[in-house]
């Protein structure tokens, strides 16, 4: 049996390297190597997949949190209301804009964040809520714009997760003030190394923010505000120049994958299945799904080939970078019992139904012992 990893980002890449490598030739041979016709035209092409009209590209996905936060004014002093479970770049992005991250739990049945206890931590020192739209799936918008209007805060999305995906025909970017995307390769859309994205309707956001990942200035040599140096690389562009025009593709491979996992995995009763809000179109990032002794049946995996993994097995609360919050076990619960539990399964377009057959006899085999 040949082992099966989490993601394979060689077989996606065989799939684009000659544009790749063409691409670059091109670069070289001009010598343009920041911002540049490139990154321009990946602005506008991703601008117009996701149908909001401005795009700007930064350093990285972080970044693109950090920059879309201080582009709209917030700071310190300022409360940003996140999820619990997340990647920890959401809430770390809230503390280099100088502000403070607010932890929310999450519904335990989608992962994503719960709009009633969200409400609960809304006070008054709170500017903004971000939702975090995990695994491929959006959070509950129309709600939590309600929620954010109610409240007189912003909304903003980490869109990381979710190259493409849907919720009611529209996706990220078109709900909040403005959307982070993130280019980490392993995501649906991802470079060869590091890039992020801004996307927003907000015509003057989308103007704070080029000035703020090019030191601060719109016109060079003279700089108003305090920005920072955070492209989007010219050579990670032509990557995402070669990839867009095939994520759609590889999306559909991905919901196919998806499919066939929730068929292979159906009458395994104690293996819980990822669940879909029903207004959602997700474009899994990831497969996760709950086992009881969740860390042996990794460990068996593991041992048997699997490249299964876990997202995430620390709950940003409970982490050490954020002990100062004063947070303790109990405080988020559900994301806490999630954390215990979950697992993720491989999964990457090119997957083969005989590699997830081979993945679901060895989980199998795993819950069995
Ligand atoms: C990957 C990711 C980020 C950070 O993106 P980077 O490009 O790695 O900085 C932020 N939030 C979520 C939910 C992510 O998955």
């Amino acid at each position: 049996m040949t082992s099966i990893p989490l993601v394979d980002l060689r077989a996606q890449h065989g799939q684009v390297s000659e544009r790749v490598r063409a691409g670059i030739e091109d670069v070289l041979r001009r010598g343009s190597f920041i911002l540049g016709e490139e990154v321009a035209a990946f602005e506008a092409a991703f601008a117009k997949y996701t149908g909001v009209r401005h795009c700007v590209g930064v350093g990285s996905g972080t970044d693109a949190i950090e920059l879309m936060l201080r582009a709209a004014g917030i700071g310190s002093g300022d409360e940003v209301i996140v999820p619990a479970n997340s990647f920890i770049a959401t809430a770390l992005a809230v503390v280099r804009a100088g502000a403070t991250p607010v932890f929310a739990d999450v519904e335990a049945r989608y992962y994503l964040v719960d709009s009633e206890r969200l409400a609960t931590r809304i006070g008054a020192r709170t500017r903004a809520i971000i939702a975090v739209h995990l695994f491929g799936q959006m959070a509950p918008m129309s709600t939590l714009d309600a929620l954010a209007r109610e409240a007189g805060v912003l909304l903003f999305e980490d869109a990381a997760q979710a190259h493409g995906a849907r919720q009611v025909g529209a996706g990220p970017g078109r709900f909040g003030v403005a959307a982070a995307s993130s280019f980490y390769p392993s995501k649906n859309l991802g470079a060869c190394g590091d890039g992020g994205a801004v996307l927003t309707n907000d015509g003057d956001l989308a103007q704070r923010v080029r000035a703020l990942r090019n030191y601060g200035s719109e016109r060079k040599y003279h700089h108003p505000i305090l920005g920072f140096n955070s492209r989007l690389d010219t050579m990670q562009a032509v990557v995402l120049n070669a990839k867009l025009p095939l994520l759609d593709e590889w999306n559909a491979a991905r919901r196919q994958a998806a499919a066939r996992y929730d068929r292979l995995l159906e009458r395994m009763p104690n293996v819980v299945r990822p669940a879909v809000r029903p207004e959602n179109e997700p474009v899994w990032h990831l497969y996760v799904v709950r086992v009881p002794q969740r860390d042996l049946v990794l460990e068996r995996l593991t041992a048997a080939g699997i490249g299964a993994g876990v997202h995430y097995p620390v709950p940003i609360h409970l982490q050490g970078a954020f002990r100062d919050r004063g947070h303790g076990v109990g405080d988020f619960p559900v994301t806490e019992r999630a954390a215990a539990e979950i697992l993720s399964l491989p999964l990457f377009p090119e997957i083969t139904l005989a590699q997830q057959e081979q993945v679901a006899a060895e989980l199998a085999r795993a819950l069995a012992r």
